[in-house]
């Protein structure tokens, strides 16, 4: 039976580390701050906003929130993020996707200073990412990351299947455990014998958007499972891209939907704010 990877616990750790840190920077007169840019009334996005403001202002960062208004026009978004650019208090930027049709998401991600770009989407930071350099990596992969760290699973070494590759989710979690010494392999939909593949990861990351596709004979025995997926199944009732119940029966470790990588998602999110602000610090 599986050990579950607690993500709400995970995340409660990680926001008392980031406290102390907060209150450190705060010594040298340094808050970290972080502006997040809303378009439109995506109900999503406005649950997905007010999550992360809670957690930001819980631990001392300076939020700010733009909502703009559903019709507005590229110029005056690529405005507003020139002047965030300019703000000296303020270490990350982040537009929450999806953004209306008028406004193109890549020149909107491209205009952001790339050591602002929080969530890491730009073309520069997607270069370092894969060139291997420092840079800002996004959210997702990132908090996935931390919550393997925190339950001691390696990685080095490691046959990693990535399942799912996304921009935001998919190629940059496939990038992470890259750089941590991973063996990756990234699988899609065109993937043939898709069980064949992932039977072979010690880890695997799964981020399809297809609820509870990942069965008991997709798993190695003993591997850990990293469910992003969230998704609504027939009966309404909020689910992941792997079957827990059944994997649960075969997998060293798992995380469950909701309460997995959800909240590590907002922790990746925030860790990369303090570690911008910290950058600051040593200017
Ligand atoms: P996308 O729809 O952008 O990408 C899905 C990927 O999965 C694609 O690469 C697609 O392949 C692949 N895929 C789809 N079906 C299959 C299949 N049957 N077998 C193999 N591969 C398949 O999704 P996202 O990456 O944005 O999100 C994935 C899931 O993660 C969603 O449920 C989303 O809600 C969730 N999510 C959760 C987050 C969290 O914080 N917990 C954060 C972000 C996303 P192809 O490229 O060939 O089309």
């Amino acid at each position: 039976m599986a050990v579950i990877m607690d993500g709400k616990v995970a995340a409660q750790q990680a926001d008392q580390e980031f406290a102390m840190r907060i209150q450190k920077l705060k010594q040298q007169n340094i808050i970290p701050g972080l502006a997040v840019i809303l378009i439109g009334d995506d109900a999503a996005s406005q649950v997905y906003v007010r999550n992360k403001a809670r957690r930001a202002r819980k631990i001392g960062i300076n939020y700010q929130l733009h909502r703009l208004d559903r019709g507005i026009t590229q110029e005056a978004v690529l405005q507003l993020i020139t002047q965030l650019n300019q703000d000296t208090q303020v270490d990350g930027i982040m537009v929450q996707m999806p953004v209306p049709k008028q406004i193109d998401a890549n020149a909107v991600m491209n205009a952001i200073l790339p050591q602002k770009d929080v969530d890491g989407f730009s073309f520069a930071n997607i270069g370092r990412l894969w060139g291997n350099a420092a840079g800002n990596f996004p959210a997702t992969p990132r908090g996935v990351l931390r919550l393997l760290r925190d339950y001691h699973i390696t990685i080095e070494g490691q046959q990693a299947v990535v399942v799912g590759r996304s921009d935001i989710v998919g190629k940059p979690m496939a990038g992470l455990l890259l750089k941590n010494n991973s063996t990756v392999t990234i699988a899609h939909s065109k993937t043939q014998n898709l069980a064949q593949v992932t039977q072979q990861a010690d880890l695997l990351i799964v981020a399809i958007g297809q609820a509870e596709f990942i069965t008991a004979d997709f798993v190695k025995p003993g591997a850990a499972v990293v469910d992003v997926g969230m998704n609504h199944n027939a009966a309404g009732k909020l689910v992941g891209d792997v079957d827990f119940k059944s994997v649960k029966q075969i997998a060293g470790y798992l995380t469950p939907v909701p309460g997995g990588v959800g909240p590590m998602t907002i922790t990746g999110l925030l860790e990369q704010v303090i570690v911008l602000a910290e950058q600051r610090a040593t200017l």
